[in-house]
């Protein structure tokens, strides 16, 4: 007869060999799977490593385990991902919000007045990570997101919804097409850079994800470079645009940023040490 504690044994080592993880990662998705399942918090699970596991919750968790040992990522099985303190619905519609993001969440927070009213902008929105962390930080300012995705959209209206923040406007977009004419003072985006030959898009979670997220042209910069050449027509003098990138793509990002005028171009590195978000911000003049 199953228990927790047999069950976290027996299924940790099968993930260990079926997904290559690390064994403390193994038994975290194995916990995670079981509460799922059961319904239950992280804590009950710890009191309650003995008792048997009961029907039909035993048999949801081994059809959960079961599509994990395939591949398919721990957010998509249990629908949510946590990021920047809030709980995120997750489907193959979106990309898996990730905590390198937290970065770009943390340096468009630094550029955004607390008290006064502000014009921000997030552009390939997906589940709505980015712009609704913003919202809940800086509950004067106006927000907008923009999806090219309809299904990404949808996903990102739930989370509005669920987190209760109605007053983030939420647009089909394809980057700036929906919005001519408008002007912010801050444009965040966290868009597809991987190069599209790049292997580690066959392999572990990313196979999952929907492309359209994550890959764009040879170099990866190809989505950055046509932000970042429209931008300007939509910030205000002084405004400031900001992209997360590749770790190997800060030069490439800088390089882009420079040639389309903006100024103070930097680059900052995730807890990783890795360059991860690179930032430049319109003539003032
Ligand atoms: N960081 C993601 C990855 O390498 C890519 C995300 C993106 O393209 N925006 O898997």
């Amino acid at each position: 007869m199953a228990t927790p504690a047999g069950v976290l044994a027996r299924d940790g080592q099968k993930l260990r060999q079926a997904l290559g993880l690390e064994q403390r990662e193994a038994r975290l998705e194995v916990r995670i799977l079981l509460c799922h399942a059961l319904g239950v918090a992280r804590a009950w699970l710890i009191s309650h490593d003995r008792d048997v596991l009961a029907e039909p919750a035993a048999q949801t968790y081994s059809a959960l385990l079961t599509r994990r040992l395939a591949g398919e990522p721990i957010a998509y099985i249990v629908g949510s991902r946590e990021f920047f303190g809030l709980e995120f619905k997750t489907t193959p519609a979106v990309l898996i919000p990730r905590p390198e993001t937290e970065l770009l969440v943390e340096l468009a927070l630094a550029r955004m007045p607390l008290n006064q009213p502000c014009k921000a902008l997030d552009l390939g929105t997906g589940s709505g990570a980015i712009a609704l962390s913003l919202a809940r930080h800086r509950p004067r300012a106006a927000v907008t997101a923009v999806d090219q995705s309809r299904e990404a959209l949808a996903v990102a209206r739930e989370n509005a919804a669920r987190l209760q923040m109605p007053g983030v406007r939420l647009l089909h977009s394809d980057w700036f097409s929906a919005l001519d004419g408008e002007i912010f003072d801050l444009i965040v985006s966290n868009p597809p850079y991987v190069e599209a030959a790049d292997p580690c898009l066959q392999s572990g979670d990313v196979r999952f994800e929907p492309l359209s997220a994550l890959a764009s042209g040879a170099d990866g910069l190809d989505d950055m470079r046509r932000i970042a050449a429209a931008a300007p027509q939509h910030l205000k003098p002084g405004g400031w645009l900001l992209f997360e990138h590749g770790y190997n793509q800060g030069e490439g990002c800088r390089e882009i940023l420079r040639r389309q005028g903006f100024l103070a171009v930097e680059t900052v590195r995730d807890l990783a040490g890795l360059e991860r978000v690179s930032m430049g911000m319109k003539h003032p003049g």
